[in-house]
């Protein structure tokens, strides 16, 4: 196994140049939710070039992939590559960088041992950013009968297990009368009160949730000119929360406060809750202690005991309920520099972002190595996968 690990080091050592090629070229052409199609384009034809079968528009979405490698069905290991860039901000959440990462695992352990034990996958995952697009493939079935996934996210610090919120939206759209605010407002219904008191209802229940849990919204549509009572007026929360049934019951008590608002003001509320639900993401220690071992080769000091903290919501959750999944963090940057912000979108191309990436890439194939050549170990991730389902 150690001669196996060398060599996908020195694979990717070998492969570095094209992978760096490809992450400069994602970020030089930054695409958003579901319009990643030079991505794609570049990320397949890399892989059929290097002997992968690929698939592309699974699950009916034009801007997914799949790419496998290896004669023996299982087991089976997938690598996620997520490509999509943020508005106006590029390539700020580093996702570049998880694309070359995940295609130079694969290449690299598919050039150390040609031979597999099993079957090696690349699923482009296209929408993470809005969109959820593993939302939409893990409901088609497309993780069905794998066996692990794993992807490494770059971020301001290393860790090896965050947590998730479970999320969704809620879209309201009050609709009141017209009138004269000067003349006769008396003959308006006013849409616009109906949102300020929903926000302020929705204030009153954020002091009796759980910390984790949180609401947020905005006015998207609030009246037409000031001199008119607003007949229309719309607003859109998101509700988030550790846990999946807590989760649920919040968004009825949102509910609550909107229909209570429109009951209040006299309007009428169209209430249209999202039915892409992000998932919270159910850890898996026993891969994630597969991952810190490997990772320990490259002296990169980590961050433990941060799991539930400074968290959002990723697609990867729903990934997670289907089959053992790992997210970890890698640095690429100064401490406090956030994702989502230009400095992030500078250090997706930095060296040191390329350098790490090319880290996460050895990393995450020398965890496959372990999960592949040592059985022992894959049915002990899977029995904490299974365990965990039981116990919620
Ligand atoms: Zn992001
Ligand atoms: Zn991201």
């Amino acid at each position: 196994m150690t001669q196996i690990k060398q060599k996908i080091q020195s694979a990717v050592h070998n492969l570095a140049p094209e992978l760096i090629e490809i992450s400069r070229y994602l970020h030089a052409n930054p695409e958003t939710s579901f319009q990643e199609h030079k991505a794609v384009a570049r990320l397949t034809a890399y892989l059929d070039k290097q002997g992968f079968a690929v698939n592309t528009g699974i699950a009916n979405l034009p801007t997914a992939f799949q790419a496998v490698y290896g004669k023996q069905p299982s087991p089976a290991i997938a690598f996620l590559a997520e490509y999509d860039a943020l508005p106006a901000l590029g390539h700020a959440c580093g996702h570049n960088l998880i694309a070359a990462s995940s295609i130079g695992a694969a290449v690299a352990l598919q050039q150390a041992c040609p031979d597999l034990p099993g079957r090696i996958l690349i699923i482009g995952t296209p929408a993470e950013e809005g969109g959820g697009g593993k939302i939409l493939l893990a409901r088609a079935g497309i993780f069905a009968g794998l066996d692990a996934a794993m992807m490494v996210h770059p971020d301001s610090r290393t860790e090896l297990v965050k947590r998730t919120l479970a999320m969704t939206s809620i879209k309201v759209t009050f609709h009141g009368k017209a009138a004269h605010a000067a003349a006769t407002p008396y003959q308006g219904v006013n849409a616009l009160d109906a949102v300020i008191l929903s926000f302020n209802a929705i204030g009153a229940l954020r002091q009796q949730i759980t910390p984790d849990a949180r609401i947020h919204g905005i006015i998207t549509d609030g009246g037409q000119a000031p001199n008119i009572i607003p007949e229309r007026a719309v607003v859109v929360f998101y509700v988030r929360a550790l846990d999946l049934a807590y989760f649920e019951e919040l968004l009825g008590r949102v509910k609550n406060c909107l229909s209570a608002a429109a009951l209040a003001t006299g309007c009428t509320a169209d209430i249209e809750v999202d039915e892409l639900v992000y998932a919270p993401f159910k850890p898996n220690y026993s891969l994630s202690n597969i991952y810190k071992q490997n990772l320990q080769a490259f002296n990169i000091p980590i961050t433990e005991g941060s799991e539930t903290e400074g968290i959002a919501s990723t697609d990867v959750g729903n990934v997670s309920r289907v089959l053992p999944t790992i997210h970890p963090s890698l640095v690429i940057c100064e401490a406090g520099i956030p994702v989502h912000s230009p400095e992030f979108a500078q250090a997706a191309v930095s060296d040191w972002g390329q350098q790490r990436m090319l880290i996460a890439a050895q990393v995450m194939a020398m965890t496959a190595v372990d999960l592949l050549y040592n059985p022992e170990t894959l049915i002990q991730v899977k029995s904490e996968f299974d365990n965990r389902s039981r116990t919620g």
